[in-house]
């Protein structure tokens, strides 16, 4: 199964990719923890990235377009994949067709998370993540179990985002109304595209996800 969760940053689509991961067993494919560890290790990606992303702004069409080609096809892709932040542009959605098209593969569903605004600051400002697994936790909406301590893996040492601040959270949004929402009207003409209330609680919108899925 091939599926893309979409929304604006902070609409909950790493958390939802994550747990659909682990319970169905489809790979989770995030471009922007992809370009993240691209910057961690220096490469000439990573450069090229590095201040697109610190400025909220997108990283172009043809780095990300290569990472997904070159990504999809390893052999962990094969029981199908989820696609987590992209495509963010009507150019990546137009290469993603192709792409599955040439490997006989078919997108099966588009989801989008909708969110107000107004929830996204500070859903953004409040995230980290377990620096060993990276599993996602938030300051008051999805604290670890045990305080400091990772519920998936036991680590106790955590990170926040270079991007995840106020300042930058704004020019993020633009981007996305500027560049990424037209890609919805282009997955609604193919009859792809599903809608879920990424306002509701974690478990809730995990149920209207599965009930997508299993459509
Ligand atoms: P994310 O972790 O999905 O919020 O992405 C963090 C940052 O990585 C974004 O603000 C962009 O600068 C960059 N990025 C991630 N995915 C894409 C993409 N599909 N197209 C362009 N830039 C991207």
């Amino acid at each position: 199964m091939i599926v893309i969760l979409f929304g604006p940053p902070g609409a909950g689509k790493g958390t939802q990719a994550q747990r659909i991961e682990r319970e169905k067993g489809l790979v989770q494919l995030s471009t922007g923890d992809m370009l993240r560890a691209a910057v961690g290790a220096g490469t000439e990606m990573g450069l090229k990235a590095k201040a697109k992303m610190e400025a909220g702004q997108l990283v172009s069409d043809d780095i990300v377009i290569g990472i997904i080609r070159d990504r999809i096809q390893e052999d962990d892709c094969k029981n199908g994949f989820i696609l987590d932040g992209f495509p963010r542009t009507v150019a990546q959605a137009e290469a993603l067709d192709g792409m599955l098209d040439a490997q006989g593969l078919k997108l099966d569903a588009v989801i989008e998370m909708k969110v107000d605004d107004n929830a996204l600051v500070d859903r953004i400002s409040g995230r980290y993540t377990c620096a060993k697994c990276k599993a996602g936790y938030h300051d008051t909406n999805l604290k670890p179990k045990v305080d400091g301590v990772c519920d998936v893996c036991g680590g106790t040492e955590f990170s926040r985002r270079a991007d995840d601040n106020a300042a930058t959270v704004g020019k993020r949004l633009e981007e996305y109304y500027a560049l990424t929402a037209p890609v919805l009207p282009y997955y609604a003409e193919k009859g792809v595209l599903q809608q879920v209330d990424g306002m509701a609680g974690i478990e809730e919108v995990a149920a209207q996800i599965d009930a997508v899925l299993a459509a």
